[in-house]
């Protein structure tokens, strides 16, 4: 059993997609192991996304994902971090596969709905970044 960390980013809770996402990952047969909404500070998102601080897009994307509330959930299931990453789509939604949440959803390279672990180490940094153990059901 595996976790990974979702973000529902501030332009897919702006649009009213919460609900849609929520459905593609439980239909998926994910769990959802925690969740809540949350408003992230310049520093929680810099931390959050520090791997990407030499990118020259990294400005502009923690001005975009302080633009408003995001939804947090850890999802559990067998491989759920490569199944989550195949149900996202690509970064940039012009190559995202059809009927993927960035495909269907999705704005731009940066405005692109949802964020989701790539990696077992990153999944564990990221979780750790949002919710403490008893957050976790
Ligand atoms: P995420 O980490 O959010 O799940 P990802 O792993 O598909 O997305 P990364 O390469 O990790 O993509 O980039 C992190 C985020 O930075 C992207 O989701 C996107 O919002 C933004 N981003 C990535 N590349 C670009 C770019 N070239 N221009 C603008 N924003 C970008
Ligand atoms: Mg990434």
């Amino acid at each position: 059993m595996q976790r990974t960390l979702s973000i529902i980013k501030p332009d897919g809770v702006a649009k009213g997609l919460i609900g849609e996402v929520i459905k593609v990952f439980e239909s998926a047969g994910f769990k959802i192991a925690a969740m809540k909404m949350k408003q992230l500070s310049r520093s929680e998102a810099e931390g959050f996304y520090y791997v990407h601080m030499e990118r020259p897009f990294f400005g502009e994307l923690i001005d975009f994902m302080v633009t408003g509330p995001v939804v947090l959930m850890v999802l559990e299931g067998e491989d759920v971090i490569s199944r989550n990453r195949e149900i996202m789509g690509a970064t940039d939604p012009a190559e995202a596969r059809e009927g993927t949440i960035r495909a269907r959803w999705a704005e731009s390279k940066q405005n692109n709905i949802v964020h989701g672990s790539d990696s077992e180490e990153s999944a564990a940094f990221e979780i750790a970044h949002f919710f403490s153990g008893i957050e976790i059901f």
